[in-house]
C-alpha cells in the first residue's frame, strides 16, 4: 500500500488552537485537582538542567492523570528542619502529558525549600503539593500570535506553554526570548532547540548577559532593548505578551513595550517574588460588600501590629493585608503565593483579631488554633503575632 498516496494533509483543526487559548478546554473530568486539596505525588525522576536549576517529575500515588492550564503553578509542602514549609512552583510540564507533572526548581542560596529539593528528592520519594493555580495563562489572553519574555527560572511557566501549543500541532506563532546570565545558565535550551526544528512559526531566542565559559557563543549579548527587539521582533506590537523573570527585568521590559508602542492590554506577567506579588495581590477584585467593609475599616488608620518574637513593631490601616504592611514597614515575613492559597505566611495571632479572606491554604483546625494567614488577613484591632 502506498502509504503517502492514502494520507492526506488535514492541517490544524480550529479545535486545536481553540483548546490551547481556552481555560475549559484543559479541564478533564478524570482528574480533577482543586488547589484547596493537598495530595500526595511521587517522584519518578530528577534531572539537572543547569549546574543550578533541576527538574523534578512526579505522578500520583493511584494512577491518576493531572489536569491544570499551561502556566499555572502548584504549591508544594514538606516537613524541614522541624518545620512545615510550603513554596508555589510552576509546572514545567504541558497538560497535554496528564500522565506526570514536572517542576522546574533554581537553588536560591539560602533559602529553604529549593536546596531542600535538591538535596534530597529522589526517585520514588513522595512531596505533598495543593492542586495547580494561578492565572498567567493563554486562557488570560488569548491570541493568535505571541511573544513569550523570560529571565532566569522564569522560563518554567513559557516553557509549558510551548510545550503545550508543540504538542497541539506545529502551527502556532510564538516567538520566546529567554535572557540569561551565561550560556550555560540556559534553562531547556537543547529541547528549545530541538523544538525550534519541528515547528517554523515557533523561534526561539537566547540573549546572554555575559560569556561566561562558552567565548564562542554566537547570540546576542547584553540585556534586551527595545532596539534589539525591533529587530528580532519586528512585528512585537502584534503579540500577546507573557513574561516572567526577575522584578529589575519584568519593570525594564515593561517599560521599554510601552516605549515601543505595545498595548498594555496585551502584556501579563507572573512574578515568582514576594515583595512583587504582594503588590501585585494587593488590593485583589473585590465586591462591593468588600469595599464598603474596607472604606468603614480605613477610618481606622493606626492599628499597632507587634511581633512577640523579635520585639518589632509598625502601625497600619484596615484596609491593607498584613503582610503588605509589613513589607511597607520593612519587616518582611515569609510569604509565597500571596493569594491565600499556599499557606507559606500561616502565622499565629497571639492576640487581636484579622479579617482573612483566603482561598484554601489554612485548615480550619489551623484556624481553630489561631492560625491566620498574613497575605489575606486585614486587622480590626491592634496585633500580637508569633513571630
Ligand atoms: C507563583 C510562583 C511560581 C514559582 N515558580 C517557580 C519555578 O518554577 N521555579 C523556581 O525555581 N522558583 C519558583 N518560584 C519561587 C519559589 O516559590 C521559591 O520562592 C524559591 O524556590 C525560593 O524558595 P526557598 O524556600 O528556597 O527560599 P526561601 O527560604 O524562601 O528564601 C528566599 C530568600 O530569602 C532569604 N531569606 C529567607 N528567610 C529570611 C529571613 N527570615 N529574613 C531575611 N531573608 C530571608 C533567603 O536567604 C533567600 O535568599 C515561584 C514562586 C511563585 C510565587
Amino acid at each position: 500500500m502506498n502509504i503517502a498516496a492514502d494520507s492526506c494533509f488535514i492541517g490544524q483543526g480550529p479545535d486545536m488552537l481553540d483548546r490551547f487559548n481556552s481555560a475549559s478546554a484543559w479541564e478533564r473530568a478524570d482528574a480533577q485537582w482543586p488547589n484547596h486539596e493537598q495530595r500526595t505525588l511521587i517522584c519518578a525522576r530528577v534531572s539537572n538542567e543547569t549546574h543550578d536549576v533541576r527538574t523534578f517529575v512526579f505522578h500520583t500515588q493511584d494512577g491518576q492523570l493531572f489536569s491544570f492550564e499551561p502556566g499555572q503553578f502548584i504549591t508544594v509542602s514538606a516537613e524541614i528542619d522541624g518545620k512545615e514549609v510550603s513554596r508555589c512552583y510552576t509546572i514545567s510540564s504541558p497538560p497535554t502529558r496528564p500522565y506526570t507533572l514536572s517542576i522546574t526548581v533554581k537553588r536560591t542560596p539560602g533559602g529553604v525549600m529549593s536546596n531542600w529539593l535538591h538535596e534530597n528528592m529522589k526517585a520514588g520519594l513522595a512531596l505533598k503539593a495543593f492542586g495547580p493555580s494561578g492565572v498567567f495563562t493563554p486562557s488570560s489572553g488569548p491570541a493568535a500570535k505571541s511573544l513569550y519574555l523570560s529571565a532566569g527560572s522564569g522560563v518554567t511557566p513559557l516553557m509549558s506553554m510551548t510545550r503545550a501549543a508543540l504538542d497541539l500541532g506545529p502551527n502556532r506563532d510564538i516567538v520566546f526570548i529567554h535572557s540569561a546570565r551565561t550560556p550555560e545558565d540556559i534553562i531547556f535550551r537543547k529541547e528549545l532547540s530541538t523544538l525550534c526544528g519541528l515547528s517554523d512559526p515557533l523561534r526561539v531566542i537566547h540573549i546572554c548577559e555575559a560569556l561566561g565559559n562558552e567565548p564562542d557563543w554566537s547570540g546576542p549579548v547584553g540585556r534586551l532593548n527595545l532596539d534589539l527587539l525591533k529587530e528580532l521582533v519586528p512585528d512585537f506590537r502584534d503579540r500577546e505578551v507573557f513574561i516572567c523573570g526577575p522584578g529589575g527585568y519584568m519593570d525594564a521590559s515593561r517599560k521599554m513595550l510601552l516605549e515601543g508602542g505595545h498595548d498594555p492590554a496585551r502584556y501579563h506577567q507572573e512574578s515568582f517574588n514576594f515583595a512583587e506579588t504582594v503588590e501585585c495581590a494587593e488590593e485583589p477584585a473585590s465586591t462591593t460588600a468588600d469595599q464598603t467593609e474596607r472604606t468603614e475599616r480605613s477610618e481606622h488608620t493606626g492599628y499597632t501590629v507587634r511581633l512577640a518574637r523579635s520585639g518589632r513593631e509598625f502601625t497600619m490601616d484596615g484596609t491593607q493585608t498584613v503582610l503588605v504592611a509589613a513589607r511597607k514597614a520593612g519587616v518582611p515575613l515569609p510569604s509565597s503565593c500571596s493569594q491565600g492559597i499556599c499557606g507559606t505566611c500561616k502565622t499565629k495571632v497571639l492576640e487581636g483579631s484579622v479579617d482573612m479572606k483566603h482561598n484554601g491554604g489554612i485548615r480550619p483546625r489551623e484556624i481553630e488554633k489561631g492560625m491566620r494567614l498574613m497575605c489575606c488577613s486585614r486587622p480590626t484591632s491592634d496585633l500580637v503575632l508569633d513571630l
